[in-house]
């Protein structure tokens, strides 16, 4: 085993909050030089120094803590988009709820009166009032609110 390799041997390495610590300061540099705010480019460095901190450090269980909490938050804060936009391209269409058991969403259609929903999750079954279903009247009327809204 050569010196370098010795060196790396014992080391964290990149691991994906540190490469994301490197992308989120090219982000700020990016955007503090377009913004000409170029004295700020400097607060790129925090970001690459705890990067740089943690792919050095020899502190492999506590580097792995922090990598395990940052991708279980990465991964909450794209599924709760995911839902976010799924409720406003489905809201005249679909009603979202949240199981009262196991706290998971689940979608069911609108209009189709009181319904009995059984979460896929933990099957508890639960009343779910998804509206009215559409009279012809509603039908006709649509299209005249669209266009003034
Ligand atoms: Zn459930």
């Amino acid at each position: 085993m050569d010196k370098k390799d010795r060196f790396f041997n014992e080391r964290n390495g990149a691991d994906a909050l540190s490469c994301f610590l490197i992308g989120a300061a090219f982000f700020l540099v990016i955007l503090f030089l377009i913004a000409q705010w170029n004295y700020l480019t400097l607060i790129a460095l925090i970001p690459i120094g705890f990067a740089i901190f943690r792919i050095l450090s020899k502190n492999l269980e506590r580097r792995e803590k922090e990598n395990e909490a940052f991708v279980r938050f990465f991964r909450s804060l794209s599924g709760r988009c995911r839902l976010t936009r799924d409720r406003v391209r489905d809201r005249k269409t679909h009603v979202y709820f949240r199981c009262g058991c196991c706290e998971r969403w689940i979608r069911v259609e609108r209009g189709q009166g009181e319904v009995e929903v059984t979460c896929p999750g933990c099957h508890t079954v639960s009343r779910l009032d998804t509206g009215s279903p559409k009279t012809e009247k509603d039908e006709a009327e649509e299209p005249e609110t669209a266009r003034r809204g």
